[in-house]
């Protein structure tokens, strides 16, 4: 069933406990809404923004960026029913093995997970979001540079994919206009469990859900927000607030960093990145690079001067380019970037409609993630240059290792890290299980609970991360239902 608390009488359909109270009707609220329906739960799927987009809640999401030059935080998400898949690009690629073993560079980079207890989840997420599950290395093998693939969702809308479903559904009750304001708990039972949250509509009719168990699945900048902002209000009493709540947020930065002529076919599925071996070699994380057909101007002239530079290699790749195999291309990477304490989701000064503090992003790019960039272009290019297979210009930033350029693509609207999976709150905010720490009930959905990023986007494991919850809060508890 479905509520728009703005309009609707939701008395009767707030009334009673829910198995599971979860906060934002994104990618990751939808699936697990979904997963935990399926089976019998009773969900209330509560969504701060209509089915449509809307000033009113859209401008929730303005705050300051302090640091590195950034996208603008209201202009890199959405905020209405299906959240930011109602523009995301679709591009996917699972975390690898790798990405979980990335301690070799300090305690802070931990997850209290193997890769595999995730990687089981894949292939109903590539089902959800509608892609191939086949993310194998491609084409020749190096020692050195692996060819890499990433595959596309169509993309899938969640809105469009599961709002029918959602609003039939016997046991989830979609609530829309509904905006998460309070969390309280039972003084009676000693207080730190949450026993029921409160949501105010735009024009201020608010309702309270009671429910056994709560998920914040509010994006990966609100999740850290909504954190800081109870914290501040109730202390340690629902979670640790002890914890490095908004710390250690990470984007992927995209830079293009200038042309490159090749003698091998590239395209839209081809990616190059550093074997594992060499990574951990260089002390480095991970990079992928991109040869993109867009022509940038000026190959007629990088043609000539590799052919007075490197005949042999200047009259293949001539060759290729009469048979349109071979041009100019667009040299451009996205890469990882390391979980560093200081870039971090903060309250500011200012407060949105509803009386929340606005969100400060403390955001850099620091020595490790330029290490990262340098290395591997410097190892790309020895590889290139080692089997006569192509040569790159590089832009002057990056000849002369000046200061990235303020504008371009910058990063990838990919919101990471802040209430991070840890062993522990020295370096963390939630446990193996999603679960905040220091709570009992409290779980928190979405790539803000990535300990480290990859350079993947991050929309398939954060399915993945959503369909692994539901199966922990299956195992844990029955429906109240059932
Ligand atoms: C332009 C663009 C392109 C992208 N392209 C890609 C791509 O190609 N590949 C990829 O993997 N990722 C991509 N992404 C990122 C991708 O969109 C996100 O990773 C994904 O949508 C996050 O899902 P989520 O459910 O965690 O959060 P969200 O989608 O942000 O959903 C959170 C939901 O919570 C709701 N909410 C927020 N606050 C409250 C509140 N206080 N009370 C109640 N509800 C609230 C919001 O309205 C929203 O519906 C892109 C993002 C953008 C902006």
């Amino acid at each position: 069933m479905r509520y728009d608390l703005n309009v609707a009488d939701v008395r009767e359909a707030s009334r009673g406990e829910f198995d599971v109270c979860i906060v934002g009707a994104g990618a990751a609220g939808i699936t697990l809404t979904n997963e935990l329906t399926r089976h019998g739960y009773r969900i209330a799927l509560c969504e701060g923004g209509s089915d449509h987009f809307s000033e009113a809640s859209q401008d929730c999401y303005k705050g300051k960026v302090i640091g590195d030059p950034y996208l603008t935080l209201d202009g890199s998400r959405l905020r209405f029913l299906g959240g930011s898949t109602n523009h995301w690009g679709g591009w996917c690629r699972p975390f690898t093995e790798l990405d979980f073993r990335r301690d070799y560079l300090g305690p802070e980079y931990k997850w209290p997970i193997e890769y595999r207890e995730l990687h089981s989840y894949l292939g109903k997420a590539c089902n959800i979001l509608e892609v191939r599950n086949d993310f194998g290395d491609i084409g020749p093998q190096d020692e050195v540079v692996r060819v890499f693939q990433f595959q596309f969702s169509p993309p899938v809308r969640f809105r469009g994919k599961y709002e029918k479903e959602l609003t039939e559904s016997r046991h989830a009750m979609l609530f829309l206009d509904a905006n998460l304001i309070d969390i309280a708990g039972d003084r009676d039972n000693g207080g730190s469990r949450i026993t029921s949250a409160r949501f105010r509509s735009y024009t201020g009719k608010e309702m309270t859900i009671r429910a056994r168990r709560f998920v914040f699945a509010m994006g990966g900048i609100e999740n850290s927000r909504f954190l800081l902002w109870f914290a501040q209000r109730h202390g340690n009493r629902f979670y640790d607030s002890g914890a490095p709540i908004g710390k250690y947020w990470m984007e992927h930065p995209h830079f293009t960093l200038g042309k490159a002529i090749v003698g091998f076919e590239t395209g839209k599925r081809r990616f190059y990145h550093l074997s594992d071996r060499e990574q951990i070699r260089l002390r480095i994380l991970g990079c992928g690079l991109r040869l993109d057909l867009q022509p940038e101007g000026g190959t007629d002239e990088m043609m000539k001067e590799l052919s007075c530079a490197a005949p042999k290699l200047g009259k293949k790749v001539a060759a290729l380019a009469e048979k349109n195999l071979v041009c100019g291309v667009r040299f451009r990477a996205a890469w990882e970037q390391a979980p560093v304490i200081s870039n971090a989701v903060e309250l500011g000064r200012s407060h949105d409609h509803f009386g929340i503090p606005r969100v400060d992003l403390h955001w850099k790019k620091h020595a490790i993630d330029r290490r990262t960039l340098n290395e591997t272009v410097r190892v790309f290019n020895e590889w290139l240059l080692r089997g006569d297979l192509g040569r790159i210009q590089l832009r002057d930033w990056m000849v002369h290792d000046w200061n990235y350029p303020p504008q371009g693509e910058i990063a990838g609207n990919h919101h990471m890290g802040g209430t991070r999976m840890a062993e522990s709150a020295r370096y963390g905010v939630v446990d193996r299980n999603c679960k905040v720490f220091g709570s009992e009930n409290l779980y928190i959905a979405g790539s803000s609970i990535y300990t480290t990023s990859g350079f993947g986007n991050p929309t398939l494991p954060l399915v993945q991360f959503a369909l692994r919850l539901a199966d922990h809060m299956r195992q844990t508890e029955a429906p109240l239902a059932g």
